[in-house]
């Protein structure tokens, strides 16, 4: 199996060539079609199995397939931690570096200026945590209107450190007509719970 063979772009092949990627993992060749083909997905992956190229892959070339003049906030990526979310962050910037597509982050704990700041400059990709995102949101200097894909990572870990009313706040100012990927490391009752609310007759893919 090649990443050729699951229907990347050029663009992505060379990136992924760059990082040394020989083949696929498991996620990744399950979650790459189905992620281009639009569906949404609830996946079971612990770290290190590579889900994060497994999202943020199709989701780069969906963007780019749909380029538009300048850059608009179409993907919302939401994870529990800092750190996390600059790793996710920082995967997003790799597998863009031959699109035109930009990605930025926002979480707590430092300044908001700079991120308000890296918003306005215009960006197709946010990786956010959820307490400072709804902090954007009540100052008003994120739009989530044109969010097209949504990507909950490490959904168990979000649950588990309590930002479900967080969750549900930033849901609320999320256009319905989206696609949505949940990746969570377990399931429990409250992860089937809010994968319902959250996805629209889910592919369910475990590796
Ligand atoms: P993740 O599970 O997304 O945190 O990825 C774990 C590590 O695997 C990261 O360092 C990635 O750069 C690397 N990785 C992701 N996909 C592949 C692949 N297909 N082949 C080799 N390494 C990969």
């Amino acid at each position: 199996m090649s990443f050729a063979a699951l229907g990347l772009n050029s663009e992505f092949l060379t990136a992924i060539t760059q990082c040394g990627y020989q083949e696929p993992t498991p996620i990744q060749a399950q979650a790459i079609p189905q992620v281009l083909a639009g569906k949404d997905v609830m996946a079971g992956a612990q770290t290190g199995t590579g889900k994060t190229a497994a999202f943020a892959l199709p989701i780069l070339q969906k963007l780019s397939e749909r380029a538009l003049p300048e850059s608009q906030l179409r993907a919302l990526v939401l994870t529990p931690t800092r750190e996390l979310a600059q790793q996710v962050q920082a995967s997003f910037d790799t597998y863009s570096q031959h699109s035109n597509l930009k990605s930025t982050l926002a979480y707590g704990g430092v300044s908001i200026g700079e991120q308000i700041k890296a918003l306005k400059s215009g960006v197709d990709v946010l990786v956010a945590t959820p307490g400072r995102l709804l902090d954007h949101l009540v100052k008003g200097t994120v739009n989530l209107n044109q969010i097209q894909y949504l990507v909950f990572d490490e959904a168990d870990r979000m649950l588990d450190m309590g930002f479900i009313d967080e969750i549900n706040r930033i849901l609320r100012r999320l256009p319905k007509n989206r696609q949505t990927m949940l990746f969570s490391a377990t399931f429990d009752d409250a992860i089937f719970k809010l994968s319902k609310t959250l996805l629209n007759e889910p592919v369910l893919i475990e590796v």
